[in-house]
């Protein structure tokens, strides 16, 4: 499929090959889900509200709602101030949900839709029962990418929602970066285990990873309650898991509320699930729990196993800035080489992390952000490598270039294992070096000759 790639590599500044980065409100609803009775309610055309549900839907395999301003010609001229309004009175009055979280797109963005004004409208005018509320986030997607919408959701979280009582409680805020379900219930476990009360926001286990019932539920009887995000204010510290996501969040939160932030990489990978288990153990006052540093050794041991097939491999990332800089950490301490880390998503700050990651072992590596999957490819014919990690869109260069694969990131639409095992942790680090070496063993076992295929590794 991509066999016309060719390996000059021409610099362009207005054109993305296919990018590694998709939409803000796909992050902004997907944030909105981890609320328990929040309807995600995307403030431009049908079209965009449709692809953003698909998307989701593709990646965690549940089926996404989500509303619609539904522009047509006459909003795109006159604005979208009517159909917000007719909008919330028919989701309220139809859905009823708890909470509407307005996002916008790049067409309610470019005609200057004030949506903090439309929804004080709404309100005044009785549209809004008792009760509910209405938040918003701007989400063009002539900025950014999927995940800053997920990081302008979670900051209108703090902006509309938490509030403080004067009295602080002994829980810890913790707002986990764009992870999936599996790995907000892995947070939730570590956090247990070490003993702590929490809030986390927003929660999407249980949400995007439901179990059959046979029993559909609009609002599953999960996420964070509008409770928690009030209570958010109270709390006595803020752990941010993934800089770009949440930093903005947990500002805004100490500004508003007095409450500390301490930002923190995603916990992918040995060293970065130490930082969060530390700061975990630091708040809740405790010792870390002997079964906890049991799995904790079983990781070790499996590195050290494995670190005969992995060491001074040469590895291409590609992704969201906060999984590729904590995943290139964990390449380095398995004793491999990053070549090259690519992200969609603009931003100078990731290309700088990538580089003081990598300063010890290839100083030479290519960081870049806003950049695509087209130049990763060729930059991969002009610097072979031996292993790609990436989202399901790296499928396709791995075949080309015959390369083993290892799906990791957003979006993954062509397996299922994301949804129910996690990549964060402890236990998530060993998958992810089971599926390393997995993809190492495989390309062997299907190219090397007969009498050179090894039954024992
Ligand atoms: S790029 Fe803009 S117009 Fe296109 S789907 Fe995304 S939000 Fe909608």
């Amino acid at each position: 499929m991509l066999d016309g790639t060719t390996a000059e590599i021409r610099e362009r500044k207005a054109l993305r090959v296919n990018p590694a980065k998709t939409c803000q409100p796909i992050g902004a609803m997907y944030a909105s889900l981890g609320i328990r009775g929040c309807m995600p309610h995307s403030h431009g055309s049908q079209g965009c509200c449709a692809y953003h549900r698909s998307h989701l839907t593709r990646h965690y395999k549940e089926p996404v709602v989500a509303t619609t301003s539904s522009f047509t010609e006459g909003a795109s001229v006159f604005g979208g101030l009517a159909n917000l309004q007719t909008s919330l009175d028919n989701i309220f009055s139809i859905y009823d949900p708890e909470m509407v979280a307005v996002h916008t797109t790049c067409l309610s963005e470019v005609i200057g839709d004030d949506i903090p004004m439309i929804i004080k409208k709404a309100t005044d005018g009785g549209k809004v029962p008792e009760g509910k509320v209405v938040i918003h986030a701007n989400t063009p997607s002539f900025q950014g990418s999927h995940v800053t919408g997920y990081a302008n959701m979670v900051t209108a979280f703090v902006n509309y929602m938490a509030e403080s009582s004067g009295e602080t409680k002994n829980t810890v805020n913790i707002f986990p970066g764009w992870v999936d379900p599996s790995d907000m219930r892995e947070i939730k476990r570590l956090a247990e285990w070490i003993g702590i009360d929490f809030i986390l926001a927003p929660d999407t286990s249980d949400v995007l990873d439901t179990p059959q019932t046979g029993e559909y539920m609009m609002y599953p009887d999960a996420g964070t309650t509008i409770d928690e995000l009030k209570a958010m204010g109270d709390s006595f510290l803020t752990i941010g898991l993934g800089p770009l996501s949440v930093t903005d969040a947990a500002e805004k939160l100490e500004k508003k509320c007095k409450v500390p932030g301490k930002v923190m990489d995603l916990p992918i990978g040995l060293k970065a699930t130490d930082a969060f288990v530390d700061a975990l153990r630091l708040a809740a006052e405790k010792e870390v729990p002997e079964d906890l540093k049991k799995e904790r050794g079983r990781l070790i041991d499996m590195i050290s196993d494995m670190s005969q097939y992995t060491y001074d491999k040469k590895v291409a990332l590609f992704g969201d800035p906060d999984h590729v800089v904590a995943m290139t950490q964990f390449v380095v301490d398995l004793g491999m080489i990053p070549a090259i880390a690519i992200t969609g998503t603009p931003g100078k700050a990731f290309e700088r992390r990538i580089k003081e990651i990598c300063k010890d072992v290839n100083p030479d590596v290519e960081a870049r952000a806003f950049s695509d999957i087209h130049f990763l490819h060729q930059w991969i014919k002009n610097h072979p490598v031996d292993l790609l990690i990436g989202n399901t869109y790296g499928k396709f260069v791995a075949k080309e270039e015959n390369l083993p694969f290892v799906r990791f990131g957003f979006p993954i639409m062509d397996r299922v294992g994301h949804r129910a095992f996690p990549l964060l942790g402890y236990t998530g680090a060993m998958r992810t070096l089971e599926k390393i070496t997995d993809a190492f063993f495989d390309k062997r076992d299907r190219e090397d000759p007969d009498h050179e295929v090894e039954l024992i590794l």
